[in-house]
């Protein structure tokens, strides 16, 4: 009621953790759209589309605090410094995220950050790039009749050889795997390894939703190929299954380039 409530100590700021999804802003949640509108500070990172960034007032601080594989132009504990003190000088912050905030996105260190340094946040959820890769590919990730298992597993980790994917690709299973185009030669080798057919089928999706977005297929065996062959640039992802199998009607065949070796 009353805008006279003495203030008890400085304002603090909150921080959104926002999902910006895989890169067309009409697949943003409403409230992700809401809050890069009204923001006046985003911090976001390289996957972010510019279409959606365009969405913020022209008044609105944008910090890019892009990370690439090989260039890092921000430590996530600087990030994480970063978000705590803007929010605790009393400015909200909108922390931009490609994809979902808690896939693969370091959200979670985020968001212990602002908690243990007493700051408010929230995280807004945003369509991981397998879904938006299926959606867009028109390769359903589940299907009645070829899998009911989903994995996503990260293909950059450190110690990639000594992770255990056994049994996470194969029959009935679909294996989605983010960051794996720099590791994909070791990725085929530790699948096939593991027991899966050198021509399980496979796809790789990359700038899923956006408009320049290549869907590119073949058997496992010859991912390494398919990556290089096409050239293909992050982001992508790479799915292994029987879902990935090529679609039949000729509309969708103009979706996938034929990519077998
Ligand atoms: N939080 C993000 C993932 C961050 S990890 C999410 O939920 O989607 C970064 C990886 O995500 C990229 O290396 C790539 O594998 C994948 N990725 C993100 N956007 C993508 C897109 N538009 N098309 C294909 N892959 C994408």
């Amino acid at each position: 009621m009353s805008s006279s409530v003495p203030a008890i100590g400085p304002t603090i700021g909150k921080v959104w953790l926002v999902g910006a999804g895989p890169g067309d802003p009409d697949l943003l949640t409403l409230r992700a759209a809401r809050l890069v509108m009204n923001a006046s500070l985003i911090v976001h990172d390289g996957l972010v589309d510019p279409a959606i960034l365009a969405l913020a007032r022209p008044t609105a601080k944008l910090v890019s605090v892009a990370k690439r594989r090989s260039k890092h132009t921000m430590a996530q504990d600087e990030i994480n410094a970063l978000l705590v003190r803007e929010a605790l000088s009393g400015r909200d912050v909108v922390r931009l995220k490609g994809g979902d905030p808690f896939i693969f996105g370091r959200g979670g260190e985020e968001a212990e950050a602002c908690r243990a340094a007493g700051v408010p946040v929230e995280v807004v959820p945003g369509i991981s790039a397998a879904i938006g890769a299926a959606a867009a590919a028109q390769m359903p990730l589940t299907h009645r009749r070829s899998a009911s298992i989903v994995s996503f597993v990260a293909g950059q980790c450190k110690g990639l050889s000594d992770q255990d994917w056994s049994g996470l690709a194969g029959k009935g299973r679909t294996l989605v795997i983010y960051m794996g185009l720099a590791t994909a030669e070791a990725i085929a080798e530790k699948l096939i390894a593991d027991g899966l057919a050198p021509d399980a089928p496979v796809a790789v999706v990359e700038n899923a939703t956006r408009p320049q977005m290549r869907v590119l297929r073949g058997p496992l065996a010859g991912l390494p190929a398919i990556v290089a062959r096409h050239k293909v640039k992050s982001p992508a992802i790479i799915v292994i299954g029987e879902v990935t199998a090529q679609p039949h009607s000729e509309q969708l065949r103009a979706l996938a380039l034929e990519a077998i070796s």
